[in-house]
């Protein structure tokens, strides 16, 4: 079997077809919702410039941070009074 035309790396899904499973999916995705479209997503999804990565990390800090906070402030109210849905 020959490897898949698109990501040139894995073996063709079928003996006589072009494409590996995988991107047989996105070759489905690319149908159903326009190749434009996966594009678009993609390039918005997973491409990120350095301060766009910056902003991300600040943002997990900060929500983790958030969380934890959370976390504390729900401890103290659920030892000094209990929870309304309880
Ligand atoms: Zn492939």
């Amino acid at each position: 079997m020959g490897k898949c035309y698109l990501c040139e790396k894995k073996p063709n899904e079928t003996w006589g077809g072009y494409w590996c499973a995988e991107c047989r999916q996105l070759k489905n995705l690319g149908n159903v919702y326009g190749f434009e479209r996966v594009l678009e997503i993609l390039k918005k999804c997973c491409i990120r410039d350095e301060s766009q990565l910056e902003s991300k990390i600040e943002n997990q800090k900060i929500g983790k941070k958030v969380i934890a906070d959370s976390k504390s402030e729900n401890e103290i109210r659920t030892r000094s009074k209990k929870p309304e849905y309880a």
